[in-house]
């Protein structure tokens, strides 16, 4: 079921189109992660959908019920909307504990004592807050002050949960702390949560489906895995994760399309089975992408190079701690890669890298 529906939605500020007729549908229950690059719309999108900003077209829904629609001239107020917000500047009251902060939201919602207390001893049992219930907020850490934010976001049981870059002031131990409880709490009381982030790993370990956004439009939806692995586009490509790109030629018949990959007029290797983009034929110059951690660097064996290896050479080496970075000649193309710290190579060794053509995307160049 769709939880929350954005049509058309669109925000222009001046001449700026900050949101550009954008679709996106939220399903009950899962976290949706809007991710990009800074200034590409995600926190005005968010802003629309709690009601702190006008839309200028397009429309909002949640279930069945119309948030906001220029064409019908609708628009509710951000009380009236059933959603939760928790920003990067969780304000939290510094007068009141951890309890009375956790309530305020019942308080304003003028729920009754006996239910609010009720309902408070949950969410801060749920949020592992019991034990400071009675702490004055301000002598909490950062960590802790966020967790008073989520509990007094979700005290209401709200629809939707909106959530700005929600682990991105917190240290690294407590980040990955959060994003289990986040997920943590999605999970036990199935609320449907939208977060925006420019960072990749955040929106790729805590979202169930993300949509990437470019200059104020989506460039792709999907699980982290579809994006990641097969990008639709070379702007979801290029901002996910890490590339090494080996120029080739591409060649074989449709039943088994190939990539050769040739230096100097010598061949160097071949990669077959790989499932080029409609439109390419064959002798046009293609880009082999490759996610370094799916490549294997190998001692390179006697004689030609066997299909999906590749004969490269190590050019330098940089000692890591837990890996090594070398820099490989392979082709006519020079690339970055890590490899475990398990097998060493000097600069000058020739070795081959070992590809699968199961995870190699070919691009035109
Ligand atoms: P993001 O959250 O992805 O960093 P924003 O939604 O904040 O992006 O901004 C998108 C674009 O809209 C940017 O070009 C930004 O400068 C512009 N913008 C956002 N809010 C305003 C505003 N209140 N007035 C003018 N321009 C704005």
């Amino acid at each position: 079921a769709v939880q929350l529906r954005l049509t058309g939605l669109t925000r222009t500020f001046n001449e700026v189109t900050a949101v550009d007729h954008i679709d996106l549908d939220v399903r009950k229950g899962e976290i949706f992660a809007l991710l990009g690059p800074s200034g590409c719309g995600k926190s005005t999108t968010l802003r629309m959908v709690a009601g702190l900003e006008k839309i200028d077209d397009g429309s909002i829904t949640m279930g069945e019920r119309t948030l906001a629609d220029v064409q019908q001239g609708t628009f509710l107020p951000s009380e009236k909307r059933d959603l939760a917000m928790v920003f990067q500047s969780y304000a939290i009251w510094p007068h009141m504990t951890v309890a009375q902060n956790v309530a305020f939201p019942l308080r304003m919602r003028r729920v009754k004592r006996a239910e609010r207390r009720r309902r408070v001893e949950e969410i801060l049992a749920v949020t592992g807050l019991e034990a400071m219930a009675d702490r004055p907020a301000t002598l909490l850490s950062g960590g802790q002050q966020q967790r008073v934010a989520l509990a007094r976001a979700l005290v209401y049981t709200p629809d939707l949960l909106l959530l700005d870059e929600p682990l991105s002031n917190l240290d690294a131990k407590l980040r990955t702390q959060m994003r289990r409880e986040i997920r943590r709490l999605n999970q036990e009381l199935g609320i449907t949560m939208l977060f925006v982030t420019h960072d990749q790993y955040e929106a790729l370990s805590m979202a169930d489906r993300l949509a990437v956004m470019n200059k104020g439009r989506i460039e792709q939806i999907g699980r982290p895995t579809d994006l990641y692995e097969r990008p639709k586009t070379p702007f979801v490509r290029d901002f996910l994760g890490r590339l090494i790109v080996v120029e080739g030629v591409l060649d074989g018949d449709p039943a088994e399309r190939r990539v050769l990959l040739d230096q100097g007029g010598r061949r160097v290797g071949l990669i077959a089975g790989v499932e080029p983009p409609a439109g390419l034929k064959n002798g046009d110059r293609v880009g082999v992408h490759l996610r370094p951690e799916d490549v294997d660097i190998k001692r390179r064996p006697p004689g030609e190079p066997a299909p999906n290896q590749v004969a490269a050479r190590v050019v330098s080496s940089v000692y890591l701690g837990d890996s090594f970075e070398y820099v490989l000649d392979i082709a006519s193309s020079q690339v970055l890669l890590d490899a475990p710290r398990r097998v060493v190579h000097q600069p000058g060794d020739e070795v081959v890298i070992e590809v699968d053509p199961q995870r190699t995307m070919v691009w035109p160049l």
